[in-house]
């Protein structure tokens, strides 16, 4: 049987916008020594603006934004939503596929045109310029670069905080992202959190956390994009509801409603109490 005191600790998370699935998970998130954090929507707000586009010439930098925005209309991920909204409206290409962690090839008649990350076009075999600063979406058609779109988000208010805090009371913090290595270590160096691991596809995510399980418990937060698996498989799995996929609900044990990073300090306090509660 479940000791009452979970069922207090429950209620008391639902009211601030912590929902626990089960009190066995406030007992782990009580015992966890490492809290890995995913960066982009989870620690960044995911929120990007294009800050800077450039072409081979062959299109101009609104043509490009637009036919990227063609293909990245199939996805939900937070780099598409901006490019989408950026390019104003155009007709998406009717076969499009995504490719977790890299980006997205759309069918153009008899032309393909790629999506996605430098490591995406690495992979295809084209090769592209050498990176400026910040996140970068490339557009290639077949196996021509035909230009890059630039774009940024910016950390969570409370981002600093949360970490503060977390190391405070004798926590790892770790951040893991698909993101470049750059972008990755600046945003970990800004909120001062201990370890960052860049540039990881999906699967190489559930990889670190099983790596970062061996010492002790881990505890994971996410927005649910390209880190479910890796959500479900942290000791305790902890998703940002704000943008939260279906998908991600469900491998997570805890949804925090209200987007804050620090609502993870809130639910380890929780998971704190309701054991001297019912211990
Ligand atoms: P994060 O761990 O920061 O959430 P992801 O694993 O979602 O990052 O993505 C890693 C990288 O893959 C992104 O920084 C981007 O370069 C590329 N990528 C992923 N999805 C898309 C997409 N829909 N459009 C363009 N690029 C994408
Ligand atoms: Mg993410």
């Amino acid at each position: 049987s479940i000791p009452l005191g979970y069922f207090g600790g429950i209620g008391a998370g639902s009211r601030r916008g912590i929902l626990v699935k089960g009190g066995e998970y406030l007992d782990v998130l009580a015992e966890v020594e490492t809290v890995i954090f995913d960066k982009t929507g989870t620690l960044t707000t995911g929120r990007f603006e294009v800050t800077d586009i450039a072409t081979n010439g062959e299109l101009t930098k609104n043509e490009l934004l637009q036919l990227a925005s063609r293909v990245e209309m199939a996805s939900t991920h937070p780099l598409a939503k901006a490019i989408v909204e950026q390019a104003g409206p155009v007709a998406p290409f009717a076969t499009i596929q995504e490719e977790p962690g890299y980006g997205l090839m759309a069918i153009d008649g008899e032309h393909r045109i790629y999506v996605g990350s430098a490591r995406y076009m690495k992979k295809l075999g084209c090769s592209i310029p050498t990176e400026t600063s910040g996140t970068i979406v490339h557009v290639v058609k077949n196996d021509r670069w035909l230009g890059r779109i630039e774009l940024r988000d910016e950390v969570k208010a409370d981002a600093e905080q949360t970490i503060r805090a977390l190391k405070q009371y004798g926590y790892r913090t770790v951040m893991l992202t698909g993101d470049r290595q750059e972008v990755a270590n600046a945003v970990g160096s800004a909120i001062g959190i201990d370890e960052v691991y860049s540039e990881l596809l999906p699967h190489q995510k559930v990889t670190e956390v099983e790596r970062l399980a061996t010492t002790g418990k881990v505890a994971f937060v996410g927005d649910g994009l390209n880190d479910a698996a890796a959500l479900a498989r942290a000791d305790v799995g902890l998703v940002m509801g704000g943008v939260g996929s279906d998908t991600a609900v469900a491998a997570a044990d805890l949804v925090l409603m209200n987007d804050a990073p620090h609502d993870v300090v809130a639910a380890i306090d929780l998971s704190k109490k309701t054991r001297r509660i019912v211990w």
